[in-house]
């Protein structure tokens, strides 16, 4: 490391040690009165910080101070709604730095993979605000003489619970199309990244309306808590498909709420025999997100490879995994970094050690690289040998750990791209536009790529099926699942 990288990396450590992390509930800023957590740094395992949760009474706090504000934020036309996040956006992007710098030391991911996400985070929130105007009714020709008209009317209090691999930029992006639907929104970060959420409201002030956003930390506890608040009608929840099925049975017991669920995926590439070899080889590479140690809902954790090259893509592919440098995160040219805590780092090792102990060959990786010291790292790890029912071809490992499988057949691929519960995106590989087509629509997958994988279209939706969730984000399809329709019809003969 220079000395330039270790004056920076020890600023930051030191900005968030001393920093008086506080939540945000309506506009009060307030240290929370709940139990202290530590959050931890995954490069070496030491604490970071010392942060207090929301108590319940500050979970129901911040949600009343949601709904007090949410007749005034629905009055606001769809328009100045999406002006107030633009400008928030240009604040937010004016300290994309820090946010970068946070979510690297807090989350363990590459700096210059921070810096895109911030940019991606603070380029959604305006893309939200651009759909504004598209938040419109219809006049529906029903009867003779009347009038019928929909409106698409806010829920009032909306609560987004968001994972710990993207914290600014879910953080920031999760919040614009609620908002600018007309709802309030209190947002809970995950427990063990909640730096830059929490700065983010920092930044409200002044920017936002009183209790039209705030924020509470906290782990399960929390979220159910907030899940069971009678005020939130509206759950957005981003995370592990067992987490969201508590979510589910909680709103269910309190009342009847709408819940969307962005959950986890065992996504399939295909790669048929006409594909183009060196791009398909560098696009496994990039799909399996090993910028976030594999810890992504969308990585290419399966590669389906036919029978003809499969000895080949195999050879190269593991050369270029092989290759791929693992050090500390703020460094220039790491392009993997640490898990996000050490029992995420151990059940991916547990699952890479069961493949082995069931016949799957170690092809790289699979252990703990010798200078990890007290940091959570995982080597990037491949296997094959691997046959589509085993555990580690069907469970969502949300590590740095790919299985190449060999196919004979479109028919066998698509049957094997589908055995899994799972079903969130799957990326084709072949230059004949007939199979692409039949292929993509066979695939058990919200979000396919043909040609391409990992990359987030604006605008198109993005979702899972199966076991990957329900609705749909990233694109109009969310901004009106913030909205319910209201059908009004004036009789007039
Ligand atoms: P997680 O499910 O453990 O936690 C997610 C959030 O839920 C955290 O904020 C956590 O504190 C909260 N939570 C935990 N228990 C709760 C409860 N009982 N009630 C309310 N909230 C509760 O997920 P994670 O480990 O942070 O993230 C990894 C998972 O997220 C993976 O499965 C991944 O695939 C998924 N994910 C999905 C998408 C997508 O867009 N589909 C994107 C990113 C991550």
């Amino acid at each position: 490391m220079t000395d330039q990288e270790n004056h920076d990396y020890q600023r930051w450590l030191d900005t968030v040690a001393t920093r008086s992390w506080r939540l945000r509930l309506g506009s009060d800023l307030t240290v929370g009165h709940g139990a202290v957590l530590p959050i931890m740094n995954p490069t070496d395992g030491s604490v970071l910080a010392e942060l207090a949760q929301a108590s319940p009474a500050e979970v129901a706090d911040a949600v009343d101070a949601a709904a007090v504000a949410a007749p005034a934020w629905r009055a606001l036309t769809p328009r100045e709604r999406g002006g107030y996040v633009r400008r928030y956006a240009d604040v937010l992007e004016g300290h994309a730095d820090e946010f970068a710098w946070l979510d690297t030391v807090d989350a363990g991911l590459p700096l210059w993979m921070m810096c895109k996400d911030a940019a991606t985070g603070i380029e959604r929130m305006r893309m939200f605000a651009d759909l504004a105007l598209s938040l419109s009714g219809l006049t529906i020709p029903a009867s003779a003489g009347n009038l019928h008209l929909t409106f698409p009317e806010p829920f009032g209090v909306v609560a987004r619970i968001i994972p710990f691999n993207h914290p600014f930029m879910f953080a920031a992006s999760k919040l614009a199309a609620p908002l600018v639907a007309g709802n309030t929104v209190v947002l809970k970060p995950s427990e063990l990244t909640p730096l830059s959420a929490l700065r983010m409201a920092e930044l409200a002030e002044d920017i936002l309306p009183a209790g039209v956003f705030s924020v509470v930390h906290g782990g399960a506890e929390v979220g159910d808590a907030l899940v069971r608040q009678p005020l939130v009608r509206r759950i957005a929840f981003t995370g592990s498909h067992g987490v969201g099925r508590k979510i589910q049975r909680s709103a269910a017991e309190v009342g009847v709420k709408h819940v969307s669920l962005e959950l986890g995926g065992k996504n399939a590439m295909i790669v048929f025999p006409d594909a183009e070899l060196d791009a398909a080889i560098a696009a496994a590479v990039k799909g399996m997100n090993f910028a976030f140690a594999g810890q992504s809902c969308g990585s290419t954790s399966r590669v389906l490879v036919h029978d003809s090259l499969v000895a080949e893509f195999t050879d190269r592919y593991v050369a270029a995994v092989g290759a791929i440098r693992q050090g500390a995160p703020w460094r220039p040219g790491v392009q993997i970094g640490p898990m996000i805590s050490q029992q995420q780092r151990d059940r991916a090792l547990g699952f890479v050690q069961r493949a082995s102990s069931a016949g799957a060959r170690l092809l790289v990786g699979g252990g703990v690289p010798g200078d990890a010291g007290a940091g959570y790292f995982m080597q990037p790890t491949v296997l094959n040998g691997v046959t589509p029912q085993d555990e580690i071809a069907t469970e969502e490992v949300f590590g740095p750990v790919v299985s190449i499988m060999a196919f004979t057949d479109e028919t066998e691929a698509v049957r094997v791209a589908n055995a899994v519960e799972y079903g969130l995106t799957a990326s084709i590989w072949t230059r004949d536009l007939a199979r692409a087509h039949r292929v993509s629509r066979a695939v058990d997958a919200g979000y396919v790529w043909v040609n391409d994988t990992s990359t987030h279209f604006p605008g198109v939706p993005f979702g899972g099926v199966k076991l990957s969730g329900i609705g749909r984000e990233e694109s109009v399809d969310e901004l009106l699942s913030y909205t319910e329709t209201k059908a009004v019809n004036v009789v007039m003969s």
